[in-house]
């Protein structure tokens, strides 16, 4: 029985999956790491096109069967841990990985912020999420849903949602519309973030209190030097700021 406290939803409309195979789109030498492979709704379908795999799944009761299912499929190396333990840049061992995964739903920003503080070793991830996180980390400035997600993903990649997916193509069928999104890190030489942990401080400070103006979400934070030098207004809320605003208000 699904798990509901692991986000246990599993896929099982086909068509479904091959979108989401087919927006992954393995290549000859990928290293390709599938997080929640749960039952093996994409697992099955990426190895047999693949050839090999490695997934990160926590729930024990999963791990046997996943092995007894692939055996006769591919290779596939099975990490059984927590994915928020995983150290994303060793497992990529000098190289850059593809991520993808039908994430558990109640730990997905986790899981986002976690694949951020690796995003120089990953090429590029395909995620389901709730539609609803879809659309706050695709979110453009003066949009009810821009926030600190939409800052902090964009900052750090590109970010390309691809298709909604109906409750009715899992089981049990969540509450919620779901979608898939791309995120392709970007160049870190082009992001220009001096200070990555001053950046996440400026930006958590800034929608920690997102209906005050910056001067007084970021009193303690930013100086009206600092303000004057990035060219941000300090009469101006968090939702109005674009990220590029950000990058330099936090490098002032
Ligand atoms: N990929 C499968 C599918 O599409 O049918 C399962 C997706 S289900 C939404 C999420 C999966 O993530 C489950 O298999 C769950 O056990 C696993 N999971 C939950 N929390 C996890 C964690 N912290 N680390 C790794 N896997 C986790």
């Amino acid at each position: 029985t699904p798990k509901k406290s692991l986000g246990q939803n599993f896929l099982h409309d086909a068509r479904y999956i091959e979108r989401i195979v087919q927006a992954i789109d393995p290549r000859p030498g990928d290293r390709v790491v599938e997080i929640g492979p749960g039952q093996g709704a994409l697992t099955l379908p990426l190895l047999r096109r693949h050839g090999a795999l490695t997934v990160i799944e926590f729930d024990r009761d999963l791990v046997g069967p996943l092995a007894d299912m692939a055996a006769p499929v591919g290779q596939l190396e099975i990490i059984h841990r927590d994915v928020l333990q995983v150290d994303l840049t060793a497992l990529a061992g000098g190289g850059r990985i593809k991520l993808a995964g039908n994430l558990p739903y109640n730990i997905s920003s986790p899981i986002l912020f976690h694949t951020l503080d690796h995003a120089a070793a990953i090429r590029d991830m395909v995620f389901m999420l709730q539609k609803e996180v879809v659309d706050r980390m695709g979110a453009a400035p003066g949009s009810k849903v821009y926030g600190r997600l939409s800052v902090m993903l964009q900052a750090y990649c590109q970010v390309q949602p691809l298709f909604v997916v109906p409750p009715g193509a899992f089981r049990p069928a969540p509450k919620v519309d779901s979608a898939v999104v791309r995120l392709v890190p970007r160049d870190p030489a082009t992001i220009g973030i001096a200070d990555r942990d001053r950046f996440a401080h400026v930006v958590r400070a800034a929608f920690g209190q997102r209906r005050k103006t910056l001067r007084n979400a970021l009193r303690d934070v930013c100086t009206p030097e600092q303000f004057e030098a990035a060219g941000v207004s300090a009469d101006d809320r968090a939702e109005q700021v674009d990220v590029a605003g950000f990058v330099r208000l936090a490098n002032a």
